[in-house]
Formats: structure tokens, C-alpha cells, sequence
């Protein structure tokens, strides 16, 4: 408290008293009595990197090779081919991969050569050479088709500004702001053209990216993750997951359409195959599993898909199901204060200043698209009540809503069932909150998905509610009676989050979760204990993908895993694992190969969804889809 009525440095209150004395020696000016604005932490200077003071050892730097009598450049040219060296403007040996002059000195090319960082270089340079010839065929291409305008100009600046393009796509920045580098970008390489003539090669640049996916998931099977948006505009996102050759899950957005108005679930299943079979040219048979929240348009959607995509497993979103439990909490006192508390910072800079002096915490906000951001503000405030109480005691801050804050607060019933519905939103919902955030990842989270959610019928039954104790308890102050009641309260708060989580995962994800069950046969760690007799290996036929011959395979194979998989620590990484004995138990890993694909929440496509508002929030109209597109694809695609 007694740091944030302090006066900014340089005009304290005993300067201010001394002022007639100093004034007396040197005139001041009002600017220096007037109390200075309170800089914020952002505002501190920052601090450069300098050299070191003059007679200190520098590390050592490239040494000074003076070039031999003699010999010319380009006799080392003739004597090192293929390695990127040519004769620069000054007559001098230069590398290209590693953009530097070298000694022509035997003893230096050949250092030279030899070193890390021209094998680097070298590599890039020879990627980079690939990939422009590439472009440059595939422009060819384009150019049969389309005539664009600026078919007849040379290969490298066509080239060139499909680079440029592709990399300002991917790093997420406006084509409007092209005459910002524009200078800086055709200084020492090829001419750059206007912004409207670069967006005429956004096009070409999102069929190339198209083509990329599409190469990469050929003749693999795949799972896909589906939804619609509405907070940007309305949209549909389709993410394929597939696992590469090495054994490294990759998730890549396919498709992104800006819709009119939102899609029915017969067209939502339309365009998923449109996409998939039709323009990636993915078999029905390798489309293995959907992912999606679960709207009722996207359940209508996959009851359509799965007549196309017979092997498809459902799933609907975990994280989504539940973030929703939170939300069913019957705790009204706790929502008003909530709503009044977040709206309060959200509205006045002042607030937001005095909570970050009174606490030194950033002000509560919380995002509508984040899962359970509201309950992580809900956890601070529990910790900082009593700074909260503090706050509201301040005349100056946003009126209004600190008026309903405090008429909750002055009213002693009502502060006390506020007090109960925090402590019990803190203890019961936190398990939940954990199990969203570990479920929501884009890892192999098929084979721990069964036990998160396990864990929280688990925590149900515990009923382990420190805060609530300890709150109850104080509220009772020894009257037995009173704390029984104060609880009872507690769990009719709960009660209705406890009936939703219940009734989704015993009936709606039930099919799922049996999936998730039997999943866990594929966890190198953890099938010893589970001690599975080959009839246990029935589990599986809950995958639509494994046939009946698949399964009798793994039974076969079942004896030489659990031997194989004996004593495996649960430090492993179970995707590494598998790719490492893939050659001991073939029918197992590629079984898990499909397992990997399966997902219990469709996070990746709110990830895509939160790309497309961070690019496109302002400018949404003015945006085709075909920018819209190729950028959140690019962004996405390339992490
Ligand atoms: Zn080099």
C-alpha cells in the first residue's frame, strides 16, 4: 500500500517542501515541481549490448590471412569445384553458402571447407536451389493454365516475389505492408511489384501449399479435425493429422472457408468431402478418425461422413465437453460479483493501474475463446480477496460496477454464499481444469486420455475441498449446525457440473472413452500391468480401422510384446519407442500407427480459429479467401 501513494523519483514531498531554499540558489522551472506521470514497468530503458572496453581480451575472431603470391582465385576455383565458391566483384575467393571472403591460400579454402558452418551453408543453399527450381517448374505449370498477367517476366523475379510473398505469409504479415521493405528487399536482388500485383500470386502460392499437404498425406492414413467459427466471421476449418515416415505426427490445415452464414451439418459433411477424397485424393478406407466440438451441426455432419468413411472413429471434443462442466456450476452470487469484477478492469485504465500497485499482479482478464481462462481469474481472486476488499474501498475506480461489487459484499448473507461458491469453484473444478489442458495437446494423448478422465470420477468421490473446509469452518465459527449447512450449500453449487460431466461421459462419450480404454494396450509402459490375455486383444475391434485379421495378428504377435515391452520406464516417449522396435513387433507398430491418430479434442482447429482472428481482426471484409487462406495455412502449417 505504501509504495503506490509514493510520488514518482525525482519529485518527492521533501523536494517540494525545499523548494524556497533551491530556489534561492538556481532558478526552476514549474516542470520540475509538477509531479511526473508513473512510468510503466514496459517504460524501462533497454539495455544494448556494448563492446568491451579497450585493453580487455576479445575472443578470438577470424584471423587476418594474407592471400599467397602466385596462385590466382580462380585456380582454387578449378581445384574445388562444387563447392559453392566463386570470384567476387573484387577479384577476390568468395563463398556463397557461407557469404563470406575467403583466403585463396590452399591452407584456408581447405580449413575453410572442412568447417560446421560451410556444411550448413552449403546444405541451405543447395535446399534453396532445389525449392526455386521448384517454384519455377511449377509456375510453368500455372502458367498453362492460368496466362496470368507477368507469365513473360524472367524465371528469378517470378521467383523471387513468390519467396518474398511465401515468407511474409508465413510470418504473419500484411501484403499491404510490402512498401515498407519494399527498398529494403530489392537493395542487393530483384524488383518486387505492387502490393495489388503480389496478391494476383496468392493463388499460386496457396495451390503449392495445397500440393505440399497433399504429397505429404498420400497413400497414409489420416484422421481429421473439424469445426465452425463464428467469432471472426463464420468459417470452417479441416486439419488433417497424419504420421510421417519418421514417425513424427504432423497436423497441417487442408482447408479453410469463409462461409456467408453458417453451414448445415449435410454441408459440412459435403465439403469435408470435397476436401479430403476429392481435392487431397485420400481412399475412404484411410480416413480414420474425426475430431470436432460437439454442436449438433457437426453430429449430423459425421453421421453423413461415416457413411462415406466407413473405418472413421467419432470422437467429440473432451476439452470442449469439459470446459462446459465449469460452466454448469450453479453458483449465481459468484457470476454477478465475477462479471462486475472482470468488466470493472476491462472498462477503467485506473482500476487496472491501482490493482497492478496494490497487488503487483497483472489485472484479472480472461479470454472467451481460451478454455477456462475465466477459471483461473476466478483462483486469483480467491487468493487476492482481501486485496479485492482493499481495492473496492478506493472512491476513484469504475463506478458502477464497483457499486455492485460492494452492495454484494455489504450484504453478510450474501457475501458468505460468495465466499462458499469460490472456495467450491477453486477445489472441485481445478482436477477439470488440469484434465482440459493436458487433453488439448496436439502429442500421442490417445494412450493417457482414459485415465485423465478416469482421475476425475476419481476426484468426485474424494470430495478433497481444502478451501471449502477451511472456508466453511470459519464462517461457522464452532456452530455445527450452521457448517453442515454452509457444505450442503457447497455441493448444491456442484451438484449440476457433477450431473453434466456424468451424463456426457456415461452416455454421449461413452463409445470414445471404451476407445481411449483399449487404446491404453498400446503404452509400451504400462500393458505389462495390465496383464491382457489374447482375448483381451478383442478390445480393439472398437476401432472401425482394425479388421478382424488385424487383430488376430496382434494376438499372435501379443506374447513377444509384453516380453519386449517389459520393464519400459513411463519416462519414455511412447511415439520414439515404437519407432525404435518397429522391426521386433511390425504388427503392433503399425497398429499404433493409426492409434497415434487419435485425439480426444479438436484444440487444433481453436488454434487455427485464433491465427485467423490475431491476422485478420480489423481488415476481415476486405480479405479474400484465398489470402485469408494461404496465410493461417502457411502460419499453421509451418511450426
Ligand atoms: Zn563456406
Amino acid at each position: 500500500m505504501a509504495s503506490c501513494s509514493e510520488p514518482a523519483s525525482g519529485c518527492s514531498d521533501s523536494e517540494l517542501t525545499d523548494l524556497p531554499n533551491s530556489r534561492r540558489e538556481s532558478p526552476r522551472s514549474l516542470l520540475d515541481v509538477l509531479k511526473c506521470p508513473d512510468p510503466s514497468t514496459l517504460a524501462r530503458k533497454r539495455a544494448i549490448k556494448s563492446k568491451p572496453p579497450v585493453g580487455v581480451k576479445k575472443s578470438k575472431g577470424r584471423a587476418q590471412v594474407s592471400d599467397p603470391k602466385g596462385v590466382l582465385p580462380s585456380d582454387r576455383l578449378k581445384e574445388f569445384p562444387n563447392e559453392c565458391l566463386k570470384i567476387n566483384f573484387s577479384k577476390k575467393l568468395f563463398c556463397e553458402a557461407c557469404r563470406e571472403v575467403v583466403s585463396h591460400k590452399k591452407s584456408s579454402v581447405q580449413t575453410h571447407l572442412k568447417s560446421n558452418k560451410h556444411k550448413k551453408g552449403k546444405d541451405r543453399l543447395q535446399r534453396k536451389v532445389a525449392s526455386e527450381m521448384d517454384i519455377a517448374k511449377a509456375l510453368k505449370l500455372y502458367d498453362q493454365q492460368n496466362h496470368p498477367v507477368g507469365e513473360t517476366l524472367p524465371d528469378s523475379v517470378r521467383v523471387y516475389r513468390i519467396r518474398v510473398l511465401t515468407a511474409m505469409l508465413k510470418s504473419g504479415t500484411a501484403i499491404s505492408k510490402i512498401d515498407h521493405f519494399r527498398e529494403l528487399l530489392e537493395e542487393n536482388a530483384l524488383a518486387l511489384t505492387s502490393t495489388p500485383n503480389m496478391r494476383q500470386l496468392l493463388p499460386f502460392v496457396l495451390g503449392r501449399e495445397s500440393d505440399r499437404v497433399k504429397a505429404a498425406i498420400r497413400g497414409r492414413p489420416i484422421s481429421i479435425i473439424f469445426d465452425g467459427t463464428t467469432h471472426v466471421c463464420e468459417a470452417l476449418v479441416i486439419v488433417v493429422r497424419y504420421l510421417t515416415d519418421e514417425w513424427v505426427i504432423k497436423q497441417d490445415v487442408c482447408r479453410l472457408m469463409l462461409l456467408a452464414k453458417s453451414m448445415t451439418g449435410e454441408e459440412v459433411a459435403r465439403q469435408i468431402n470435397s476436401c479430403i477424397s476429392t481435392e487431397m485424393g485420400i481412399s475412404s478406407d484411410l480416413v480414420i478418425g474425426a475430431m470436432h466440438d460437439r454442436a449438433s451441426v457437426n453430429q449430423v455432419a459425421m453421421r453423413t461422413a461415416k457413411v462415406i468413411y466407413q473405418n472413421i472413429l467419432d470422437i467429440g471434443c473432451f476439452s470442449h465437453t469439459l470446459d462446459r462442466v465449469g460452466e454448469n456450476m450453479k453458483t449465481p452470487i459468484l457470476d454477478e460479483f465475477s462479471k462486475a469484477w472482470i468488466g470493472m478492469f476491462t472498462r477503467s485504465p485506473k482500476t487496472r493501474e491501482r490493482w497492478k500497485s496494490l497487488t503487483g499482479l497483472p489485472p484479472p482478464s480472461y479470454s472467451v475463446t481460451r478454455w477456462w481462462s475465466r477459471y483461473e481469474v476466478l483462483a486469483k481472486l480467491m487468493v487476492t480477496f482481501g486485496d479485492a476488499t482493499t481495492l473496492l474501498e478506493d472512491e476513484d475506480i469504475s463506478p458502477a460496477n464497483a457499486a455492485k461489487l460492494r452492495a454484494i459484499l455489504d450484504d453478510p448473507a450474501k457475501k458468505r454464499k460468495l465466499k462458499i461458491e469460490l472456495a467450491a469453484t477453486v477445489d472441485c473444478m481445478e482436477p477439470f481444469v488440469k484434465a482440459t489442458y493436458n487433453l488439448e495437446g496436439d502429442g500421442f494423448l490417445a494412450l493417457e486420455t482414459y485415465e485423465s478422465v478416469n482421475a476425475l470420477y476419481i476426484a468426485i468421490l474424494s470430495k478433497h475441498w481444502p478451501n471449502v473446509a477451511a472456508m466453511t469452518k470459519k464462517e461457522a465459527n464452532g456452530n455445527s449446525i450452521h457448517e453442515k449447512q454452509l457444505l450442503d450449500y457447497a455441493d448444491t453449487c456442484l451438484k449440476p457440473a457433477y450431473e453434466y460431466f456424468k451424463l456426457k461421459f456415461d452416455q454421449d462419450l461413452k463409445p470414445a472413452m471404451n476407445a481411449f480404454k483399449a487404446a491404453r494396450l498400446f503404452s509400451p509402459s504400462k500393458v505389462n500391468s495390465m496383464h491382457p490375455t489374447p482375448s483381451d486383444i478383442n478390445d480393439l475391434s472398437v476401432f472401425p480401422f482394425f479388421p478382424s485379421s488385424v487383430i488376430e495378428e496382434l494376438k499372435k504377435e501379443l506374447p513377444n510384446y509384453l516380453s519386449v515391452a517389459e520393464d519400459v520406464s513411463s519416462a519414455i516417449d511412447p511415439v520414439a519407442w515404437w519407432r525404435d522396435h518397429e522391426y521386433r513387433l511390425p504388427n503392433w507398430a503399425r497398429a499404433c500407427k493409426y492409434i497415434t491418430l487419435i485425439q480426444p479434442s479438436s484444440a487444433a482447429a481453436e488454434r487455427v480459429f485464433s491465427l485467423l482472428s490475431n491476422s485478420f481482426k480489423d481488415n476481415q471484409e476486405r480479405a479474400l479467401e484465398d489470402y485469408v487462406s494461404a496465410s493461417v495455412m502457411l502460419q499453421y502449417n509451418s511450426r
